[in-house]
């Protein structure tokens, strides 16, 4: 069976883990510190705090962002924990709709859906792919509105900003959440890191991250005085460990030969795949690099998508639908989100159907991913190829 994604992990990770299990320091320490340093030399953050997950640093940015009780303007276009950590504050997702071609929030209907209960504005760089940053900034700073990126899926993946290729993360908005989740380019099992350009939102999310503990315990371990620690608000257990830390490390020095190699790939499957009639591929738009984290092409519009991908898998090769909508999801029957002020006439939302989203809901039902790994071979890639080609007919 090909696999859609395999982690990619060699002895030098394996090599790594062996300094916290001999130091005996196993959970959040050293390590970490380290990890976050080289982090975020990496992205070119001036602040970058490691914790559990992108959920939980989601969670922890959407809170800084003090987006309690009102509202978040985002896409349901996502995985779950994008509107999940809106819910954690207890925040109302406003949903809008993706761009028409592309798998990333619709800059023209951003400011639309802002209103005076808007606190954030929470984007997706979905699949690594940059969403229109310079589009959409500035109707959030005329409004003062904080903006947060979800870029769980995009480490290394770049923007031209004035003129320079910079990185996701940098941030271009206040803060901006990285996953580690196996399924990402750079894994540390679970995990997750903020990049903030604020001294004060760092700080924050130091203190909530270890239980709202003033003293972080690395400095009390280190003390030659007694120092009686204090819990000065209320707090979560979002800590990295330093295992983890060890292994992120390594993984993030292979990253740029991860990311080469990807991008080489998607060539291949790119060139291979424009003879497939009707199918239609990803692309990158003049002021994007993606890191590539997915290959996700929409199918032939007369095509059914489970048909494909039972045909796929019966060739043994695995593919995942394109991305979710939470909107769709029982969940959200519960959870309250809206489409904007007033739903439109054709909206059920309580069936998880909504007017405004129609590009989100086609995205989902016509998408599939493709397989793509860092151990992916050209035959593996040839045989995906000539099986979609054939699942297509
Ligand atoms: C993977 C993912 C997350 C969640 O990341 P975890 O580290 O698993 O919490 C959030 N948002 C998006 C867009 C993702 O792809």
């Amino acid at each position: 069976m090909i696999p859609v994604a395999k982690p990619f992990l060699g002895k030098e990770e394996w090599q790594a883990v062996q300094r916290p299990l001999s130091s005996g320091w196993v959970t959040q320490g050293p390590e970490v510190a380290a990890f976050e340093k080289e982090f975020a030399a990496f992205v070119g953050a001036s602040h970058a705090c490691a914790v559990s997950s992108c959920t939980t640093a989601l969670h922890l940015a959407l809170k800084a962002a003090g987006v309690e009780g009102g509202e978040v303007v985002t896409v349901s276009h996502s995985f779950i924990a994008t509107a999940n950590a809106v819910r954690y504050c207890d925040a109302t997702p406003v949903f809008v709709d993706i761009k028409p071609g592309t798998f990333n929030i619709d800059p023209r209907l951003v400011e639309k859906a802002f209103s005076p209960r808007t606190r954030a504005l929470l984007v997706v760089h979905q699949m690594g792919m940059p969403c229109d940053m310079r589009a959409i900034l500035p109707a959030a700073r005329r409004r003062k509105i904080p903006v947060v990126e979800d870029a769980a899926c995009a480490v290394g993946s770049e923007i031209l900003w004035r003129g320079r290729w910079e990185k996701i993360g940098k941030p271009h908005s206040d803060a901006a959440c990285f996953s580690f989740h196996p399924r990402k380019l750079l894994t540390t099992g679970d995990g997750g890191m903020i990049t903030t350009r604020h001294r004060k939102w760092d700080a924050q999310f130091r203190l909530w991250r270890q239980h709202g503990m003033s003293v972080p315990d690395v400095k009390r371990h280190l003390s030659k005085k007694v120092i009686f620690e204090e819990y000065t608000e209320l707090g979560f257990n979002y800590r990295l460990t330093d295992i983890q830390a060890a292994i992120g490390r390594e993984q993030l020095r292979g990253l740029p030969a991860v990311l080469q190699r990807r991008r080489h790939q998607v060539e291949r499957y790119r060139k291979r795949l424009s003879t497939v009639s009707g199918l239609d591929l990803p692309q990158e738009p003049p002021w994007a690099r993606s890191n590539w984290q997915s290959f996700c092409v929409r199918l032939p519009a007369d095509r059914n998508q489970r048909r494909v991908m039972q045909r796929l898998m019966d060739q043994g090769i695995s593919t995942r639908r394109g991305v979710m909508n939470a909107h769709r999801e029982r969940a959200y029957r519960k959870e309250p989100w809206t489409c904007g002020p007033r739903a439109l006439p054709g909206c059920r939302h309580a069936q998880g159907m909504c007017e405004r989203l129609r590009e989100s809901e086609k995205a989902q039902e016509r998408s599939i991913l493709l397989p793509l790994f860092h151990g992916m071979t050209q035959a593996q890639q040839d045989y995906v190829v000539e099986s979609l080609r054939k699942a297509c007919l």
